[in-house]
């Protein structure tokens, strides 16, 4: 098995779960009648370095596999105090959505998404929060994509208001029908059907029943691939390309940085 966080280990995965029922999550939530297991609904959350989403894509694409792929739409100048730190060159996100890349990757047969942020852009306002995410679908659907599902992004709230992005759904139920959307990654999703693995901050982690805000139980793409056989529910996986790279190297390098980093801004968070 190749090292975690390569290509070559994504790659892997992919060649396991292709002889499987693999959905994107519109396919996922239109499926009627609901799908029995096994079956794997593949995600990734594209928080940045969107070429290695593509990457990650075409490899998937290789393997006749297809999954959802949710896109930021980055801070731009003026939009809150985040701007600033990207403009400072603290933050890593740029300025808006990458349409070429959303474009390349649902042409490659995937599902190409909107991963919002919008109560933290609008530091908790819900009203211009609402707002800013119906402009922002809107101009993704102007662009020529066919925004089905969205994504909520994680990490701790930046107002006393909400306590995370999901919120913008939870006061607003309806805003599903009123954004023509199939749902959310989170909300949608009836978990007790389906194992949730997630890589994020570089670390897999697996939760039985998942909720927001919930430690997952460490794991391995390795156990999660031996695991699949016996699996009585769906697997539920989301990656983050940002994490994955070609270079083992690279990768390691990336990873030690990354985690020294969270050590030094979160030391409560850090195990
Ligand atoms: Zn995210």
């Amino acid at each position: 098995m190749p090292l975690d966080f390569t290509f070559a280990a994504f790659d892997a995965f992919c060649q396991r779960i292709a002889p499987l029922s693999v959905f994107t999550l519109a396919e996922y939530l239109s499926a009627t009648p609901a799908p029995t297991p096994p079956f794997v609904i593949l995600r990734a959350d594209v928080d940045y370095r969107e070429p290695s989403a593509l990457r990650l894509a075409e490899i998937a694409e290789s393997c006749q596999v297809r999954g959802s792929f949710y896109f930021r739409h980055r801070i731009q100048k003026g939009d809150s105090a985040l701007a600033r730190l990207i403009l400072r060159g603290v933050s890593r996100q740029a300025p808006a959505f990458n349409v070429e890349i959303m474009s390349n990757v649902a042409s490659l047969g995937h599902e190409a998404g909107y991963h919002f942020e919008t109560l933290d852009t609008c530091r908790g306002e819900f009203d211009a929060a609402e707002d800013l995410f119906l402009t922002n679908l809107a101009h993704l659907r102007a662009s020529g994509l066919a925004i089905r599902t969205v994504a909520a992004h994680g990490g701790r709230p930046l107002a006393p208001t909400y306590r995370h992005n999901l919120d913008t759904f939870s006061r607003a139920p309806d805003l599903f029908e009123r954004a023509r959307l199939l749902g959310e990654t989170t909300l949608s999703v009836d978990f007790t059907r389906v194992i949730y693995v997630s890589d994020a901050h570089w670390r897999w982690r697996r939760y039985e029943a998942y909720q927001p805000g919930v430690t997952g139980k460490p794991t391995s793409l390795r156990a999660i691939m031996d695991a699949l056989s016996d699996l009585d529910v769906g697997l539920y996986i989301n990656f983050h390309p940002h994490q994955w790279f070609a270079s083992p190297a690279l990768m390691l390098y990336l990873r030690a940085r990354n985690r020294i980093g969270r050590r030094v801004l979160s030391p409560a968070r850090t195990p």
